[in-house]
């Protein structure tokens, strides 16, 4: 689909990862309970998504843009089936002249058609992010029921697989792109999440424990 692939430092700033982003001081994700910051240099932590590569991308580059970025985050979460302090996103995002939300649908159903199999169903469900404006989850009717409800969608028939947006005027200014001239989408997902949604895998410790059994069958 003509994305370029950027990879970005994990050692972050605090102006790429939150404020560049449009995430303002007093957000709880800034709070050292939810992010690593590094001890000595408190000006600096591990990324806890891969959006600063956005920043570092957009500051780098002018319009247009098609890029996906993946790599490793990291979040401060007590480790169980379903969190860990270390995991993997896929961060996508486009910018130019006439990029419109029907192109960011357009995007997503492709790349959850092509992941989860031609039948299966998209939702948008509006929802706020600071980095976006408007913002939307996105789900997928659930590939076990096929929407009926089950335990694994929590009888709702919907599994959510993704954030998305319209990238935030706020974050254009900050890169120094003109927000009359440019619009964007963007979007990210987790890819153990996604793993674990299309292989029917229900422990995300799976994936780090280093198990040949387990990593062999893919
Ligand atoms: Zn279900």
């Amino acid at each position: 689909m003509g994305f370029s692939i950027v990879e970005g430092p994990e050692i972050e700033t605090e102006f790429n990862n939150f404020t560049g982003l449009n995430i303002p001081l007093d957000h709880p994700s800034r709070d050292a309970f939810d992010t690593f910051y590094l001890k000595d240099y408190s000006k600096l932590l591990l990324r806890s998504h891969t959006s600063p590569v956005q920043i570092r991308a957009m500051k780098s580059r002018k319009p247009p843009l098609a890029i996906v970025v993946p790599g490793r985050v990291y979040r401060p979460d007590a480790v169980d089936a379903s969190h860990s302090f270390m995991f993997h996103q896929i961060e996508g995002f486009m910018v130019g002249e006439n990029i419109t939300l029907g192109d960011l649908k357009g995007v997503l159903e492709f790349f959850a058609k092509g992941i989860f199999g031609q039948d299966i169903k998209m939702r948008f469900r509006p929802h706020f992010f600071p980095f976006t404006e408007p913002s939307a989850e996105v789900d997928i009717s659930c590939i076990i029921c096929k929407g009926k409800g089950c335990s694994v969608c929590g009888r709702k028939g919907w599994l959510e697989v993704l954030g998305s947006g319209m990238i935030h005027p706020n974050v254009f200014k900050n890169v120094g792109y003109d927000p009359k001239k440019y619009t964007g989408f963007a979007f990210g997902m987790g890819v153990e999440r996604i793993a674990m949604l299309k292989y029917g895998i229900n422990d995300i410790r799976l994936f780090f424990e280093n198990d040949l059994r387990f990593l062999n069958q893919f």
